[in-house]
């Protein structure tokens, strides 16, 4: 790859929210240093088109490019998101279901209580462990609140969003342009590299050839540049992760919106449904070495009441894992090129802007050395198999043993990570698990609240000793107080769904 100065010219081929996500990010970076960003799309080529959900680091990408809600969230139909409700997946008795909170400045104050009570019941004690009555964002949910506090509330939220995937391509498309991005609709057929193996240009099928220092591969699944051309490997987690396929409908909104997605395990894998403005969306991720297309459809049909819609459904096929070189000669891969981990925690266009935002740094310091790509792909990689990890927890912790797919996910434990091996080790011997996730330097993957959570929520935990009636009635006591304090806590939130009209309306009347 050419050195710092003389990178004049970026090209990314890929016009999808990787694609657009990837030219806000580098334009905001290299625009000013004179680099011109030129995006590729394929006019054929359709984007993917799902993935409404988002992780908090959504709200730090608008940030940073000074964009506010106000603006795009009504653009893209959008909600807010304070976690992820986990239905189904235990069958443990008051465990069947529980909420993977994002974290609240509240949580300073009844994280610690709900840890408390987890290690004593990991020793046998009958006390509350359930996380659900210990999280504000729970509580957010349960009423229906927008996790925005207000102004005399002096403590925070973090959440994500919801929002209609292909409005949210066309928003960043518009905004890419307003900042400077070139836009060039055409098919990429082919690249041609130098005798070194970087590559030199991009081949379109209206005949052009385009050239450029650096190439993103946001071409999605496809891969054009970072597997078609460069052959870099690829490292798949199908031995951890088994679902590849998913199928994908929506259904009528009604009523009030809770801020969150629900996530409801399915015979053969698990079905998701997102609030948007205007609809919900619904989708069943499941194995095909499980089951076929059609046993999904139907089991999503049913589960949504929609046997009898003639409403269409989509079908999507999915390659889970990662390349092993992101950053590959002067090509770097963004999006669904790169890797892809099953949509269970939303988790995509957080990896997208990871990536794109540490190359960003890259780029800043001007080291596009051997010796740098390979501590850039180190860094990326660690994210993707943390990530990983935690998804895989999911399946491994389950008791379901319904069906084939629930009991090999249960028994198969060949490819899981030393890694999440102590995570289970730690917890299975009742030992301090925050201690162990330092040790291993993870939190920033996920914390240790959201660990407690999967693992406790799950109902983990060895029968327990019978409370005394001094024991129970302190329990009772210490979860009369816990919700007395988080309602207390809700009246500074207001209702969700009234939050998203005014914001709508305050948009209508700006136009
Ligand atoms: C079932 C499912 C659920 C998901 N849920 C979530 C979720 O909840 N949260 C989340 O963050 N992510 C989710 N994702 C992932 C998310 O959809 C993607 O990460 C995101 O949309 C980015 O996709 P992309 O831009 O990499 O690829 P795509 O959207 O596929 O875009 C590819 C682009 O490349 C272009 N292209 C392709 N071939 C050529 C060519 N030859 N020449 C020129 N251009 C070309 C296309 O025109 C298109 O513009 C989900 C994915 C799936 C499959």
């Amino acid at each position: 790859m050419k050195n710092a100065s003389e990178l004049k010219k970026i090209v990314i081929v890929g016009g999808g929210s990787a694609g657009w996500m990837s030219a806000m990010i580098l334009a905001d970076t290299m625009a000013a240093k004179g680099v011109q960003i030129t995006l590729l799309e394929s006019p054929t080529v359709g984007v993917i088109g799902v993935g409404e959900g988002s992780t908090p680091a959504l709200k730090r990408f608008f940030d940073s490019l000074n964009i506010a809600e106000s603006e795009w969230m009504p653009q893209c139909h959008a909600t807010y998101k304070s976690g992820i409700a986990f239905d189904g997946w235990s069958t443990k008795p008051g465990f069947t279901g529980y909420f993977h909170q994002f974290s609240t400045m509240v949580d300073k104050l009844t994280q610690p209580a709900f840890i408390d009570n987890v290690h004593a019941r990991l020793q046998g004690a009958d006390v509350p462990a359930h996380p659900n009555q210990y999280f504000l964002s729970h509580a957010l949910v349960e009423g229906k609140l927008a996790p925005i506090a207000s102004e005399n509330f002096p403590f925070s939220a973090n959440y994500g969003y919801h929002f209609d995937a292909a409005l949210i391509g066309k928003f960043l498309h518009k905004k890419a342009l307003e900042r400077g991005v070139r836009y060039q609709a055409c098919h990429v057929t082919h690249a041609t590299q130098d005798e070194h193996g970087d590559i030199v240009a991009v081949h379109t099928s209206e005949g052009d050839a385009v050239r450029a220092d650096l190439f993103i591969d946001c071409s999605g699944f496809a891969a054009l540049l970072i597997d078609k051309t460069l052959k870099t490997p690829f490292v798949s987690y199908a031995n951890v992760l088994f679902n590849d396929a998913a199928v994908a409908m929506p259904t009528a909104l009604e009523g009030a919106i809770a801020p969150l997605t629900v996530s409801t395990a399915m015979k053969h894998g698990w079905a998701w449904r997102i609030p948007l403005t205007n609809r919900y969306g619904n989708g069943y991720v499941y194995s095909s070495r499980h089951c076929d297309g059609d046993m999904a459809e139907t089991e999503l049909r049913h589960k949504l009441g929609m046997l009898d819609s003639d409403t269409h459904a989509r079908h999507l096929k999915m390659k889970i894992g990662r390349v092993d070189q992101h950053w590959n000669r002067n090509c770097v891969a963004v999006g669904l090129s790169q890797g892809f981990l099953e949509p269970l925690e939303a988790t995509a266009l957080y990896l997208t802007q990871m990536t794109v935002a540490i190359f960003a740094l890259f780029l800043d310091k001007g080291d596009y050395s051997e010796q740098a790509r390979a501590v850039y792909n180190k860094e990326i990689n660690g994210f993707f198999d943390g990530h990983r990890d935690y998804i895989v927890a999911h399946f491994k912790t389950s008791s379901r043993t319904d069906t084939e797919f629930w009991r090999d996910n249960t028994s198969q434990h060949d490819g899981i990570s030393d890694s999440l091996k102590h995570i289970f080790g730690t917890w299975l011997q009742a030992k301090d698990l925050s201690a162990e996730l330092a040790r291993q330097d993870i939190e920033r993957y996920y914390t240790t609240g959201s660990w407690y959570a999967l693992m406790a929520g799950m109902g983990l935990f060895p029968a327990v000793r019978p409370a005394s009636a001094a024991d129970a009635a302190a329990s009772e006591s210490q979860r009369a107080q816990m919700r007395e304090f988080l309602r207390r806590c809700t009246l500074n939130f207001r209702d969700h769904k009234l939050v998203l009209q005014e914001m709508a309306a305050a948009a209508r009347a700006r136009q």
